[in-house]
């Protein structure tokens, strides 16, 4: 039934063989397309189909011509709103149409293009690959009507006939501006430094090894310098990475101004710069500007009311002595740079081979320093401290010693910066403190007259949270008066947080103990921190007074730190004094204290007394007034200590010092 019922029910015309095209065959035997029909019609009381057959000729040709059309404006529309430029030619090519997305491209009127020549839209040197290759994109660059000239990505179509001959082409192509500027942003990217602009470590290498390749077929020979700035940590730490970026612009110009157009400035990352410099055979030939380099880093850099003095520590490398090709040259002038960071801030080296060893035993060293820490096998010595005006030995200063297995010293300028990057400072700084307040005390004692103790306290030491407590506990434990203990600190910690430092020096001084500013002169921050810090005293650093007697620059920054300190009330120590020109000259500047070669070198607590005598020994009898002598030798149980006095009694002055030996009150 319900089949039924569907059938008459749903009597919708079914085509046959929809979708084919179905054709009869007339009677003259010609075909013409046919549409057939069956169609359920009832007659009286029976179903029957109606077949028709209908001839569509005509309802055929009149669809084409409308589908034709509608395509073509389909096809219209979608070229003129197409965001791609489309200019077809013919296979001359000469310009048949375009659609808007050209003229917008070109900055022409279609009717400018028209007719005009395809290949003087295309940029010269791209003509010849002009419609040769199908539909491959390519980059050309087009030619504006301004002259301008625009890169875009263009695909080339030939437009086939019916017959399959290519009667012309379609350029399809458009702006790549933006994709290009964003392609040479990233390719810059890639080879630059985002801070300081100069080439990468990428762009170095790769300009390196041409540079290498050229000095190696010209037969030249040419240098690789590494840089790298100074307690550039510290600054980043305290100040901020403002700051830090400031100092590496600064630091990049400077660097820039000081090279030739042949030379080549890098930022390697961090704080580490380096220059390539062309056509140098020898060391000599660099000389002077390595002098240079040394002078213009140091000059003060003004940041947020700072003036910080930023210096750097250089290592060089030459083509092709020290190596062949830019890494292994680049590795050699890294050496060379941490050796001379190792030997003194603010200097350069050039690499030696035998610093290889040296750097391969940085970790052996480190673990040997461990070792010697926890055995006990760091020892320390002792150097006097002279008041100018009596001739007393006021005080010492503790430094570390350390001698290896075969007795054989280590000096502290290697392992002290060890110590301070693995963290071992801390340790070995607690062992030098509580041993010399030990020694210092019973020196005291033997000696009858109290001596003061400085110690040096690396920066990590103060950050570290205890530090407070160790020193009391060192104090507590030997019985050494805080009152008479020194605490030589560097510079570089007023760089740190301002606000800390102030309260720690503060509970420091309160417990009695004396802050001093070591290497003073040699830091990189303003003087304006001496008002603001709790400090006693400032000593003036030993390269100064080096040459304090023919160097007018350090006899001004010696005399200038003397009147200053004095003016702010604190007292003036030089150290590194080892002639008597030396003293003479700090005699005349009114310095408190010296400390040097000249007196004596540091020596172990046993041999203090030892070195006194030998001291003593030197000096000529007689060679001073007698009054000095005499009450110096009337008064034997102020102890030896006077005696280390060493100011050569065969000098001039020598009268005047002797005359005012005398004990030291605590
Ligand atoms: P510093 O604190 O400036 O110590 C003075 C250095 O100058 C000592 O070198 C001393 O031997 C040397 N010296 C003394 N008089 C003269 C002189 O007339 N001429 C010359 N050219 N040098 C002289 P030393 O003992 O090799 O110590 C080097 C540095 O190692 C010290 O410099 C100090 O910064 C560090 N240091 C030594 N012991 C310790 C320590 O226990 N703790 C810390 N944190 N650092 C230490
Ligand atoms: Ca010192
Ligand atoms: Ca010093």
């Amino acid at each position: 039934g319900g089949y039924r019922k569907g059938f008459f029910t749903q009597p919708a015309r079914r085509e046959m063989g929809a979708g084919r095209d179905l054709f009869g065959r007339r009677k003259d035997g010609s075909e013409i397309p046919v549409d057939i029909g069956l169609n359920p019609i009832q007659i009286m009381d029976e179903q029957h189909v109606l077949a028709s057959i209908i001839d569509i000729t005509e309802r055929l040709a009149v669809q084409t011509v409308e589908s034709a059309k509608r395509a073509d404006r389909l096809r219209r529309s979608i070229l003129d709103s197409l965001p791609f430029s489309i200019i077809a030619s013919r296979e001359d090519g000469v310009i048949v149409t375009t659609n808007p997305a050209a003229e917008r491209l070109l900055g022409a009127g279609r009717d400018e293009l028209v007719g005009s020549h395809i290949a003087d839209i295309r940029d010269r040197g791209v003509k010849e690959s002009a419609p040769a290759r199908g539909v491959d994109e390519q980059e050309v660059s087009y030619q504006r009507k301004d002259g301008q000239s625009v890169p875009v990505n263009e695909a080339i179509a030939p437009i086939v006939d019916e017959v399959g001959g290519v009667s012309g082409y379609l350029a399809v192509a458009y702006d790549i501006t933006q994709r290009k500027e964003a392609e040479a942003f990233i390719r810059h990217m890639a080879h630059y430094d985002f801070l300081t602009d100069l080439p990468n470590r990428t762009m170095l290498f790769s300009r390196l090894d041409a540079e290498l390749s050229r000095a190696e077929r010209d037969n030249h020979g040419l240098a690789v310098v590494m840089i790298d700035v100074d307690h550039f940590k510290r600054i980043n730490d305290s100040l901020g990475h403002h700051a830090g970026d400031e100092v590496l612009l600064q630091v990049a110009a400077r660097l820039r101004d000081q090279v030739r157009a042949s030379d080549l400035v890098a930022r390697l990352g961090g704080d580490e710069f380096v220059l390539v410099l062309a056509d140098v055979e020898t060391e000599v030939e660099l000389a002077d500007r390595i002098t240079i380099l040394l002078d213009v880093l140091p000059e003060p850099i003004t940041w947020n009311g700072h003036e910080l003095i930023v210096t750097a520590s250089m290592g060089g490398a030459l083509y092709p002595r020290d190596g062949a090709d830019s890494t292994t040259l680049i590795k050699h002038a890294d050496t060379a740079m941490y050796n001379a960071k190792a030997a003194a801030r603010n200097t350069f080296q050039w690499f030696r081979s035998s610093m290889l060893d040296e750097t391969n035993d940085k970790l052996a060293l480190a673990a040997a320093l461990r070792r010697a820490l926890n055995r006990g096998e760091i020892t320390v010595s002792y150097q006097p401290e002279i008041e100018l005006e009596t001739g007393a030995v006021v005080g010492v200063e503790a430094l570390a010693r350390w001698h290896d297995a075969n007795g054989v010293p280590i000096p502290p300028d290697r392992f002290i910066p060890v110590a301070e990057d693995n963290g071992l400072i801390i340790q070995l700084g607690e062992h030098v403190l509580r041993t010399a307040c030990d020694d210092v005390a019973r020196l005291s004692e033997s000696v009858g007259r109290p001596l003061r103790l400085a110690v040096n306290v690396s920066p990590r030491q103060l950050q570290e949270q205890s530090w407070i407590a160790v020193m009391k506990g060192a104090l507590r434990d030997s019985g050494f008066p805080a009152t008479r203990l020194e605490l030589e600190i560097t510079e570089g910690i007023f760089m740190e947080d301002p606000a800390k430092i102030v309260e720690l020096l503060r509970t420091v001084r309160a417990l009695g103990v004396s802050i001093v500013v070591d290497d003073f002169g040699t830091g990189f921050s303003s003087l304006a921190y001496l008002t603001r810090f709790p400090i006693d005293k400032l000593k003036i650093d030993r390269s100064f007074i080096h040459d304090v007697v023919d160097n007018r620059a350090s006899a001004a920054i010696v005399d200038t730190i003397i009147v200053m300190a004095h003016t702010l009330g604190m007292f003036v120590v030089a150290e590194g004094v080892e002639t008597e020109a030396q003293e003479t000259y700090l005699r005349a500047r009114s310095c408190d204290v010296v400390q040097g070669f000249r007196y004596s070198e540091a020596v172990a607590a046993t041999d203090l007394i030892a070195t006194n005598s030998r001291l003593r020994s030197r000096r000529p009898i007689g060679g001073g007034p007698a009054g000095g002598a005499t009450a110096e030798d009337a008064a034997p149980q102020e102890g030896a200590f006077k005696g280390v006095v060493a100011v050569d009694s065969a000098s001039a002055e020598a009268g005047d010092l002797a005359g005012g030996v005398q004990p030291v009150d605590g």
